[in-house]
């Protein structure tokens, strides 16, 4: 008899992210597809790291992150949300924002519970939940402005939903939360047992004078919440893999079981650089309007095009429609535009489990406008 792997995920294949980055590599192409910035970070970062390394900080830190960095992080979120986070009880630095989304689904739910997943829907969210048996309860985004429909919420909920997952600012959309949608939430989840799972690893990348809405605000909110980040976004460096989950003490302390049996800890140097330089304000005070500039550059650049911009209020995503260039399917025409035109994209449909279409790819600007203006000129030849 042989061994016989039974999936647990049978109808996943390889992410979207990593099919374009080959092909866009495959075929030279200015790849604006997945999400990392090609141009540098601070050097005076690497610097901390180097110094972290060369004074000894090699060997573990404690499982659930440094103290210093928990510290300062929960100096942080005081300053920018207004409530007081315990380090030592409600923070854990993980290796990355998604690995902290996963823990936290992985902590809280079990086989048969529901969770309310909007789509389009970052697309490890979906096969998180199904790898812990449960069930993700699926509501469109209204297109074109991807807003939710509270009313349609309300009507999904059943005695088993567990827990909704929300994303602000939002990949792939650019979406972002508002005070009303915030009092739905809270009306919504007023007296009953639902989590929430708050991915907000684009906290800072926000345009336009918005606020960001983190549950952290909201003692309603955050007590039954689990709030994910990534420094990888924050300090321009995707490739670092170092994030971090907040969620109130009796929350934590269940995630920290999952954590510590799977990673149990991160990357020592790095948390150490980070604890001295997250005090230099200004380097992640200013990333709203950095990028706000990349995706208005790219933006005024698209207009000698066909392409079509849907609002984008934050994250590193713009998406751009081309119903008036052809009406060829999402994935078609990314791969088409890679191979042909030389620029890589997103196909939005990969954000639905039906792989809803409505023509439309999403473009990342966190690039050199060097490099969003070489895009821009391939563009114009559609
Ligand atoms: N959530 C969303 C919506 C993202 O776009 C990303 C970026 N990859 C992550 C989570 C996770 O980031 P990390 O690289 O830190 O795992
Ligand atoms: N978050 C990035 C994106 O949306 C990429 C992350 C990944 O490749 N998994 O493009």
């Amino acid at each position: 008899m042989q061994p016989n792997i039974q999936s647990k995920l049978p109808h996943v294949g390889t992410t979207i992210f990593t099919v374009m980055s080959v092909l866009a590599n495959e075929y030279n192409a200015i790849n604006l597809g997945q999400g990392f910035p090609d141009y540098s970070m601070s050097e005076a970062l690497i610097a901390l790291v180097n110094k972290a390394m060369q004074g000894g900080h090699n060997q573990y830190v404690h499982m659930n992150g440094l103290p210093l960095l928990r510290e300062r992080l929960a100096e942080k979120i005081t300053a920018l949300y207004a409530t007081n986070v315990n380090a030592e009880t409600e923070i854990t630095i993980t290796p990355g924002g998604t690995y902290a989304i996963y823990t936290a689904l992985t902590t809280i739910l079990q086989p048969g519970d529901e969770v309310i997943v909007f789509e389009p829907a970052y697309d490890s969210y979906i096969p998180n939940i199904e790898i812990n048996g449960a069930v993700p309860v699926l509501i469109p985004l209204v297109y074109p402005d991807y807003k939710i429909d509270w009313e349609l919420v309300k009507q999904k909920i059943t005695p088993k939903t567990k827990l909704i997952m929300l994303n602000t600012p939002h990949n792939p959309t650019g979406a972002v939360l508002c005070a009303d949608d915030i009092v739905h939430l809270q009306n919504l989840v007023k007296g009953t047992g639902i989590f929430i799972l708050s991915d907000e690893v684009y906290e800072h990348l926000i345009f336009d004078g918005r606020k960001h809405e983190s549950m952290l605000r909201y003692p309603d909110l955050y007590e039954r919440s689990f709030v994910c980040f990534s420094f990888g976004k924050v300090y321009h460096c995707t490739g670092w893999k170092l994030g971090y989950c907040v969620a109130p003490p009796a929350l934590m302390k269940e995630f920290r079981k999952v954590h510590q049996f799977n990673c149990f800890t991160c990357n020592s140097p790095v948390q150490v650089a980070l604890a001295e330089f997250i005090t230099q304000k200004n380097n992640y005070t200013e990333l709203g309007s950095f990028l706000q500039q990349k995706r208005d550059h790219l933006k005024s650049g698209m207009q000698q095009t066909k392409f079509k911009p849907l609002p984008s209020y934050g994250s590193y995503f713009q998406l751009y429609s081309y119903s008036n260039i052809t009406d060829e399917n999402e994935k078609d025409f990314a791969i088409r535009l890679t191979k042909e035109y030389g620029v890589a994209a997103i196909p939005t449909s990969a954000f639905y489990k039906n792989g809803e279409d409505n023509k439309v790819l999403r473009f990342c600007f966190s690039k050199k406008e060097s490099t969003l203006d070489e895009a821009v000129n391939r563009l114009m030849k559609l």
